[in-house]
């Protein structure tokens, strides 16, 4: 693969590549990256299905390795939960968010959402409380609604993730539960826990307008919502005819390519949206 990869410079012979360096020693390949300034975060606009308007942005990491190129996320936050290293990769991104957030409370209203990825090691690691307090207060007072987006399989114990979510909520966090509908976050949740949000997995929404088949799955999974009073968001959406259907089925917040791909913070600066439904 390494051969491979190198010859024909293909995406899936440097991923390879990658993946076989961090095999090697995934822990260096890692702290290095951080110490090198090899991450960056992107953000990708989250906008309100009836008026269009962004109300917030969700921020994805970003591996430029020196190597391999542009790691996605999904190959090495894996790496860093398996290697303990997804809380200091978390602060790291707190500090990256921390650096942008003058700037991006320039372009986003008080009050706008700022959703972030938190793994569920992060969640049960001791500094947890203390790193997302430090991290709140790192940013421009009271502007940003903070929004931690979580897909737990592995649940806390129960009474432990009660307490975890009331102590969030008591510290002006929202939470959202990320992924709904992949077996990576389940009913469990909606039945046990307090979250403000639920995003519908990017799987439902590419089969609107595909197999009519889904929407009465969908459907139940928003009159489910409605009853719980979160708020619906539903990512990956890549057409009008999408954004439409899930407008008109009470789908609170639209986030996909259709709206914007996620931007470096120059390009969300000066990003406007070019976006219309009748
Ligand atoms: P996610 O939280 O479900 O994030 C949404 C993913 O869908 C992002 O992929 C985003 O780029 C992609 N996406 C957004 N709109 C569309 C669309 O219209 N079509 C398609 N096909 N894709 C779309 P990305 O950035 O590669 O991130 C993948 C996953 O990696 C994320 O899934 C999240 O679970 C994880 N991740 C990303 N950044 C972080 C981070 O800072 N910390 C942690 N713990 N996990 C992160
Ligand atoms: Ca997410
Ligand atoms: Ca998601
Ligand atoms: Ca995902």
């Amino acid at each position: 693969a390494l051969l491979f990869g190198l010859l024909c410079g293909s995406s899936i012979g440097l991923l390879c590549f990658f993946w076989l360096m961090m095999r090697a020693n995934p822990r260096k390949e890692i702290l290095t990256g951080i110490k090198q300034n090899q991450f960056h975060v992107v953000y990708q606009p989250v906008v309100d299905s009836k008026d269009l308007q962004m109300r917030g942005v969700e921020v994805l990491m970003r591996w430029q390795h020196p190597g391999a190129g542009a790691i996605p996320p999904d190959a090495f936050i894996n790496f860093a939960e398996a290697q303990q290293l997804i809380v200091p990769l978390t602060l790291h991104l707190f500090d990256l968010i921390r650096r942008d957030a003058p700037a991006l409370a320039k372009r986003l209203p008080p009050g706008s959402k700022l959703g972030i990825n938190i793994s569920p090691g992060h969640l049960h690691a001791d500094s947890f409380k203390d790193d997302m307090r430090q991290f709140a207060a790192s940013l421009p007072p009271d502007h940003f609604q903070i929004v931690l987006e979580i897909t737990e399989r592995d649940m806390l114990n129960q009474r432990e993730a009660t307490r975890l979510f009331e102590w969030l909520h008591l510290e002006g966090f929202e939470i959202a539960v990320d992924d709904f509908g992949t077996g990576h976050s389940a009913l469990i949740y909606l039945e046990h826990f307090t979250m403000d949000y639920l995003k519908i997995d990017r799987g439902f929404v590419s089969a609107i307008g595909m197999e009519t088949i889904t929407s009465p799955v969908l459907d139940a999974v928003l009159t489910l919502a409605r009853r719980l009073n979160m708020v619906t968001v539903a990512e990956g959406v890549e057409t009008a005819e999408q954004a439409k259907w899930l407008r008109d089925h009470g789908v609170n917040l639209l986030q996909g390519y259709w709206i914007s791909r996620p931007l470096i913070l120059e390009q969300f600066l000066s990003w406007k949206p070019d976006i219309h439904l009748d």
